[in-house]
């Protein structure tokens, strides 16, 4: 019998929430996230408070998850967009506070350049809020220097 998880593969998803009740947000769409087709979380890093980085509005709260997917990376961005409208996202303006945020980091090792997609995620070195959490449940995903470049964003684990 074919292994049925033999075609999944190993991505990482970067969760970030500041409007609402964020927090709650970000627990529930890791629920969530585990309930997509062909998909388990593998692992959740702890949650993270984080000032608003390039964006506006309140804390954040942020969080990275490992996931073992059948899914394409295509088909798991359209689930995760799927999962964002659900929380009542809306898009008035680039970098607007928003209800849920759900990033592709990393996916497998593929290497993604479309306009609607790029994995992976071509600003999560300039970003404390994925890189710290990515690293405690991935540490060799994230170098020491790659981590000492974002010392000055403030994160907080809580
Ligand atoms: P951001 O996450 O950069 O703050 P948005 O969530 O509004 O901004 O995303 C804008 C667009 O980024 C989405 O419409 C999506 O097509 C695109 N995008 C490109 N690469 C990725 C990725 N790796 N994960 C999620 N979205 C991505
Ligand atoms: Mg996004």
């Amino acid at each position: 019998m074919p292994d049925p998880t033999g075609s999944a593969v190993l991505a990482y998803v970067a969760l970030g929430a500041n409007l609402g009740d964020a927090r709650t947000t970000v627990v529930n769409a890791i629920a969530a996230l585990n309930q997509l087709p062909g998909t388990r979380v593998l692992r959740a890093s702890s949650l993270y408070q984080t000032a608003p980085f390039e964006a506006s509005g309140p804390d954040f709260f942020n969080a990275v998850v490992a996931l073992h997917t059948t899914l394409s990376a295509a088909d798991l961005l359209t689930q995760l967009q799927q999962l964002e409208n659900a929380h009542g996202r809306l898009r008035p303006y680039i970098n607007a506070p928003r209800t849920l945020d759900l990033d592709i980091v990393l996916y497998g090792d593929e290497v993604v350049m479309r306009p609607d997609l790029q994995i992976p995620h071509p600003r999560m070195l300039q970003r404390a809020f994925v890189l710290v959490p990515l690293a405690e449940i991935a540490p060799g995903a994230v170098t020491a220097g790659q981590l000492a470049a974002v010392a000055d964003q403030a994160i907080q684990r809580v």
